[in-house]
């Protein structure tokens, strides 16, 4: 046999193979898989990381080209990551040149040595310290840079010191001739959760159901195993969280936290921050400089770290003695990827537990309908948190039937009534409408005319705060006339309302009570969010008004009522997850009144009060309307009973995304279709969005293998498919949107 010679290299590039290279010369003659390997590429030179060592190539040895160097030692992607990404390269088809680019800090990506650069800062010396500024009146420059260290006996960077003194070099070396301060060179920390309040914050005691859920996670804590655990908004699944990573980390292992988005998560790292003060990094945040990633990650790597939370992409952080995986709000869609490498994080952590043979914890107060699918058929194990940790009840809800109400701009008069006396008893309010801006739709009330988006199939949004109309799908934006472009009618009139019109209407009528208006226009701006966040919890703002933002993990305790101003919205809508997301925002929503001693109530605007999964929502709870939802996915053979691969296409001409799906489609026909239902290509729902035109093709399958063998079969084909040349393609395994 002969030795291997040949370096097997994913690139990232958007075919779905490797690529073979001779080694580069007079270099290390084994390298390992999962280093970085710089190689030229068409007339490029890229990065690329190496998959395996080959005994030879189907390529003549003399067509080969030559790596140009080795970048790492040590595997920047370790065995246990390499074969989870190999997992997700094949199961979501995706190229896995891409998939293990993507999985990189960005500086590792550009080839940037996987080791921090020191910083250099300056200190006092013994010297230094003994000497009183003063002691050096004559050189005045001097003795300020002398203070300034006294108060910084850290020592301070160079960039600190040029934002204190423009000039402060020339006197720090006198300084140093003088024997007084001496430069040195310090590794910077990873990052670490921020503690903004002070206190250890000492655990409470657990309450029994807590208590089970504690005792049956250490129990397995020792293989894979998968948890499910359902417990209602304030039911205390953070302390559960809590205990199980305190008993994980003592034993020298680390837990890995992954989250929806951090910036909507103070709360959940604030926690961990107090409990475990300088021990949970923070691993990836979209404001994290990636310098300070590139720490937080080489911390995880080396084991120093023993917790580390992030978003999404962190779960593809190496880890010396993994432990433990939470992933809290399992539900929540932004798990999914949407763009590129189109990978569930949940379902890839658990694959990452199960390879790495470790537990992993899947928490939420609503559950996705998967999940309590494979927790019914015992794939998962289910523990519940009945009930509100601490002293809070659970808020009684109540359907408002519009019909034939008196309204004001899509909130009725007696949801203002309940409202005014909430606030009159001092409580908070908060109201909730996944809607931004002033109203949906802009009409001539001459003419007819209505402000369309030139480039999607879609209304413009009126914000009439900054004078403009605005396309939410492709952020395109115009000012606001004041006259109808067609008819020149000033009868403009805004049709509908969303967040920014609500608030108008309730300025006007509850002008002594100070309000909140929280959705991403009005929290664009950095640290707005928090400002916001801390009078609400100071009570200064009175009526919270805002869109799925509020849903995330804050805990208002002085909110008594929260009023659902659409919740008729996802009953009636084509995507079959709708009323799964809407119920899921609901009761997040809830579960945001009354955490403390208060009593909470929760009023639902509805035009169909009758609706069964209404009823079921607000008679049974959450689990109810799981149950009713899954028999409705059942009959209707969608998932989790079915899987479902979506094959798209968007092009800037309207005939292109169509006919490569038709390719497909026959494509597709011809082969072993072995219990797969290839439905036909049709226009997306928003056909036009972004100035292309967009269309998709559903297969679908109650068995993934036979999805799975034929989407083997199709995609080399449409790698090599003309009509795919001139289309952009993509395929989403288990898409969570189907638009
Ligand atoms: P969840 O994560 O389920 O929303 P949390 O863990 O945030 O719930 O708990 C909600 C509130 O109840 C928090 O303020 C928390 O400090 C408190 N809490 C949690 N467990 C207990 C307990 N056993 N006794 C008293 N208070 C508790
Ligand atoms: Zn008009
Ligand atoms: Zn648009």
């Amino acid at each position: 046999m002969s030795e291997p010679s040949v370096l097997r290299i994913a690139i990232p590039s958007p075919l779905r193979r490797s690529f073979d290279y001779l080694p580069p010369e007079a270099e290390n003659p084994r390298p390992v898989p999962g280093v970085r390997v710089q190689v030229p590429f068409g007339n490029r030179v890229v990065i690329g990381i190496l998959l395996e060592m080959a005994a030879g190539s189907l390529i003549a040895p003399r067509r080969l080209r030559r790596a140009i160097r080795i970048l790492d030692q040590e595997p920047v992607l370790p065995p246990d990551l390499m074969a989870l990404l190999r997992w997700g390269s094949e199961y979501y088809h995706h190229p896995i040149g891409e998939v293990l680019q993507g999985a990189l800090p960005a500086q590792l990506r550009t080839g940037a040595a996987a080791r921090l650069r020191p910083d250099t800062i300056w200190r006092l010396t013994e010297k230094g310290l003994a000497t009183q500024p003063r002691e050096l009146a004559r050189a005045p420059r001097q003795a300020e840079l002398l203070e300034l260290l006294r108060e910084h006996s850290a020592g301070l960077s160079p960039a600190r010191l040029e934002r204190q003194h423009c000039n402060w070099r020339p006197a720090m070396l006198r300084l140093k001739e003088k024997g007084l301060v001496e430069a040195c060179e310090i590794t910077p920390p990873p990052v670490m959760a921020p503690v903004t309040t002070a206190g250890r914050g000492n655990p409470p005691a657990l309450n029994r159901a807590q208590q089970n859920a504690v005792d049956r996670l250490l129990e397995s804590a020792t293989g894979f195993s998968v948890t499910l655990l359902e417990g209602v908004t304030g039911s205390g699944k953070t302390e559960v969280y809590l205990r199980i990573v305190e008993r994980i980390i003592a034993t020298g292992r680390q837990a890995l936290i992954l989250v929806p988005e951090i910036g909507l998560t103070p709360q959940l790292l604030e926690r961990f921050a107090r409990r475990f003060p300088g021990r949970a990094t923070v691993q990836l945040h979209s404001a994290l400089p990636d310098r300070e990633r590139l720490a937080a990650w080489l911390a995880a790597r080396d084991g120093t770290a023993p917790i580390i939370i992030g978003t999404r992409s962190a779960l593809f952080t190496p880890l010396k003695n993994p432990g433990l995986i939470i992933l809290d709000e399992e539900h929540d869609p932004s798990f999914k990827q949407q763009e590129g490498f189109r990978y569930s994080t949940r379902d890839m952590a658990i694959v990452r537990a199960r390879n790495a043979g470790i537990p992993i914890l899947l928490g939420s107060a609503t559950p996705s309908l998967e999940s309590l699918h494979n927790a019914a058929r015992r794939r998962y194990r289910h523990l519940l948190l009945p009930e509100r940790a601490g002293a809070a009840g659970s808020p009684e809800f109540r359907l408002l039937d519009l019909r034939r109400q008196p309204m004001q701009e899509g909130i009725s008069f007696k949801l203002m009534e309940i409202m005014e006396e909430h606030l009159q008893r001092g409580g908070q309010v908060l109201l909730f409408l996944n809607r931004r801006g002033y109203a949906p739709t802009l009409l001539c009330h001459e003419c007819g005319w209505v402000g369309r988006c030139h480039r999607c199939d879609a209304h413009l949004t009126l914000h009439q705060r900054q004078q403009c109309l605005r396309c939410h799908h492709c952020g395109r934006e115009q000012p606001l006339d004041s006259q109808c472009p067609e008819c020149g009618s000033l009868d403009l009139r805004a049709l509908g309302a969303g967040t920014e019109r609500i608030e108008t209407v309730l300025q006007e009528r509850f002008p002594e009570f100070s309000m909140a208006r929280l959705d991403r226009d009005s929290t664009s701006r950095k640290g707005s969010m928090q400002r916001l966040l801390g009078e609400i919890r100071a009570g200064q703002r009175r009526i919270l008004i805002g869109t799925q933002m509020l849903t995330k993990g804050h805990h208002f305790p002085d909110v008594s009522l929260v009023g659902i101003l659409d919740g008729d919205q996802g009953l009636f809508s084509a995507d079959f997850r709708a009323s799964e997301r809407m119920s899921q925002l609901i009761v997040q929503v809830a579960g945001r009144a009354g955490r403390a001693e208060r009593p909470g109530q929760v009023v639902i605007q509805t035009h169909h009060p009758e609706h069964p999964l209404l009823q079921q929502l607000i008679t049974e709870g959450y689990s109810g309307f799981a149950r009713s939802a899954l028999e409705e996915r059942r009959s209707a053979e969608l998932p989790p009973y079915r899987f479902l691969a979506l094959l798209r296409a968007e092009a800037t001409g309207r005939d292109l995304p169509l006919q490569f799906l038709q390719e497909a489609h026959r494509q597709a026909g011809r082969m072993e279709m072995d219990g797969v239902t290839l439905w036909q290509p049709v226009p997306a729902p928003m056909e036009r969005r972004a100035g292309r035109y967009r269309a998709q093709l559903l297969l679908q399958s109650a068995s993934r293998g036979a999805l799975h063998r034929l989407l083997d079969q199709l995609l080399p084909l449409l790698e090599e498919s003309r009509s795919g040349r001139r289309v952009r393609w993509s395929l989403d395994v288990d898409p969570v949107d189907l638009y």
